[in-house]
């Protein structure tokens, strides 16, 4: 690999590309990393990491109120937003210079700058250097999409700037019915801000398990977040020191702050992928990839957010892993996208893995759902109004679990779990014949004996 100045050239330093590196060094590669803004990308730098360290802060306004059931008392308790954010911050750095040294101790060279391809096995730095290279790693990520230019866009904040507000917005209003809208509708409820979501369709969450997404959206309501749907801001205007939006429904909300988390876009433009002619996927302005992730052009992979599969962290940090062993491991690995276990951090928290029972019945002939909702044992003392959901979907002629979908506490940390035995294609009877763990939420899972529903669906339908 002598003729090239490099063996790979990964362009950004985010989740995906960094793992791809350090697996490529590992296995004697000659790696260079293009980082245009910090190491750790949109994970650890404005995702993933931060957003959970928010959502648990905003959850101990939970913990304070819930403690006077148990017999505590708290007096005084008051909470400093730029306390918060200056030590998220902080971990944030820390972060950043761990993800830089650990790529450094693979022997990867970074590079802190822009590159962008121009051609096929040449890269352009922003400081002019050229960088040739055997294989180019296309690893650029995604950034907010504020879709089409309403009036007074420039008034809008995307997730980004969410993270590095200098006060706490009394009132926010938050255009979006998907992840990063309902995970910071949630934060912000939680640390007492006055929430309004704006969604366009007739429920949030479109996607996820119907029962899931009302199930969320009344314990939303219940903690005092509005959620109004069927409707768009068409328009956003300053108003002394906030901003008023103006709604399709043509009523009109006043706030501090004016959010939109309505979808990402994949990082392509302006990256010389003409110049290699990397084609671009017109269903879903992605990197179009074949299942070892390899682009239109033979020499040229793209991994993550820029090929617009499955836009969540470990997915990009499999792909990234399945190049560099396929590649440079000279083994034949392909990231499975099948079953990929999920969670939403609102609060209550959903975690979701296979089938929706929507999905199972388009699929399935026989579908057999297992439901059941209950209060948690702590509110029996802290008296908060809230229910878990818990939700097996099974295929009726088979009795294979084909989904499991949790809204409550630890959701996220349950269907993790819940995940290896749907992958490993568990059926309902091995859930029955584990035995509970009691007291927990959980042990629901191996408890529910009788369907709420059986589904069949006859061969003309
Ligand atoms: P990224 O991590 O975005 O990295 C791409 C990097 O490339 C960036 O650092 C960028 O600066 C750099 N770059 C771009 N263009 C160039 C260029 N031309 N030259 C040099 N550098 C360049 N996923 C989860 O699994 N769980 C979560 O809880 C979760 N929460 C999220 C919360 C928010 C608010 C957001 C926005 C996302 C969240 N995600 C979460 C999604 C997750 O962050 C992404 O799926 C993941 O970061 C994708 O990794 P990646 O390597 O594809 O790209
Ligand atoms: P999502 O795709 O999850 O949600 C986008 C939302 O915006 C949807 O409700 C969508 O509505 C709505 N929308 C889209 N276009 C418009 C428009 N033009 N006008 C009004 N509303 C619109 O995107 P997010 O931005 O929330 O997050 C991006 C991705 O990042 C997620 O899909 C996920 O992959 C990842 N992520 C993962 C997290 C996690 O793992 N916990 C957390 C945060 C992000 P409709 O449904 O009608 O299309």
């Amino acid at each position: 690999m002598a003729d090239f100045d490099v063996d790979l050239f990964v362009i950004g330093g985010g989740s995906g590309g960094v793992r791809a590196a350090r697996i490529a060094a590992g296995y004697g590669a000659r790696v260079m990393v293009a980082e245009e803004y910090r190491m750790g990308g949109t994970c650890v730098i404005r995702g993933c990491v931060p957003k959970k360290l928010l959502v648990m802060g905003s959850h101990i306004r939970h913990e304070l109120a819930d403690a006077a059931g148990f017999g505590w008392t708290i007096a005084n308790a008051t909470f400093d937003w730029p306390t918060l954010i200056a030590n998220k911050d902080k971990e944030i750095g820390r972060l950043e210079a761990a993800y830089t040294t650990n790529v450094e101790k693979s022997g990867t060279r970074i590079v802190k700058t822009r590159a962008v391809l121009e051609d096929a096995h040449a890269v352009r730095l922003a400081t002019g250097e050229k960088v040739t290279a055997k294989y180019v790693l296309i690893a650029t990520g995604g950034a907010p999409n504020h879709g089409r230019m309403i009036e007074g866009i420039e008034h809008v904040i995307s997730s980004n700037e969410a993270f590095h507000l200098e006060k706490l917005p009394r009132r926010i209003v938050i255009q979006g019915g998907g992840y990063i809208a309902l995970e910071f509708a949630c934060i912000f409820a939680g640390f007492g801000s006055d929430v309004t979501v704006v969604y366009r369709g007739d429920n949030i969450l479109r996607g996820f398990d119907d029962d899931v997404r009302a199930h969320v959206r009344s314990e939303m309501e219940k903690e005092g977040i509005s959620i109004l749907t069927g409707c768009t801001v068409e328009k956003v205007e300053k108003s002394g020191e906030g901003y008023i939006s103006h709604l399709s429904s043509g009523s009109s909300l006043a706030s501090d702050q004016v959010m939109f988390a309505i979808g990402r876009h994949p990082n392509v433009a302006n990256l010389g992928l003409e110049n290699a002619g990397v084609a671009i996927n017109p269903a879903n302005g992605g990197i179009t990839v074949n299942a070892y992730s390899q682009t239109s052009v033979p020499n040229i992979y793209a991994i993550g957010d820029v090929t617009n599969r499955v836009n969540l962290t470990p997915v990009a940090i499999r792909e990234g892993h399945a190049f560099a062993d396929t590649v440079f491991g000279k083994r034949d690995v392909k990231a499975d996208h099948v079953d990929v276990p999920t969670a939403v951090f609102t609060q209550p928290e959903i975690g979701t893995v296979g089938l929706t029972e929507t999905q199972a019945r388009a699929q399935y002939s026989h579908v057999d759902i297992y439901k059941t909702t209950f209060k948690p044992m702590k509110a029996t003392l802290s008296g908060r109004d809230t229910r878990i959901l818990m939700k097996l979907v099974v295929d009726g002629a088979t009795d294979r679990v084909l989904g499991c979908h949790i809204v409550g506490d630890y959701a996220a940390e349950t269907i993790q779990a819940v995940a290896i035995a749907v992958k490993m294609k568990a059926t309902k009877a091995d859930f029955d014949s584990t035995v509970a763990l009691h007291p927990t939420a959980a042990e629901e899972l191996v408890t529910m004996r009788t369907p709420t529903a059986r589904h069949v669906r006859l061969a003309a339908e």
